[in-house]
């Protein structure tokens, strides 16, 4: 599963807050993800969380901000 940094990922399972969806702050073994509702930070081993994850919605590359 590609997943990466900033990374917005809808998870299978709600957080007890209710929120679904959880931003990427780390990638590696285990990964630390923050809920998009309460701000809660988790750190979550990868192979538990693969299988909890429903969509990854990615932001597209943002356009380079020229600056004048
Ligand atoms: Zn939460």
């Amino acid at each position: 599963m590609d997943i990466r940094l900033d990374d917005i990922l809808d998870m299978k399972k709600t957080h007890h807050c209710g929120g679904k969806t959880w931003k990427v702050l780390r990638v590696g073994m285990d990964f630390r993800l923050r809920c998009e509702t309460c701000g809660h930070e988790v750190m979550i081993p990868r192979v538990k969380m693969e299988k909890n994850v429903r969509r990854i919605h990615r932001a597209e590359a943002a356009p380079e901000t020229a600056e004048h």
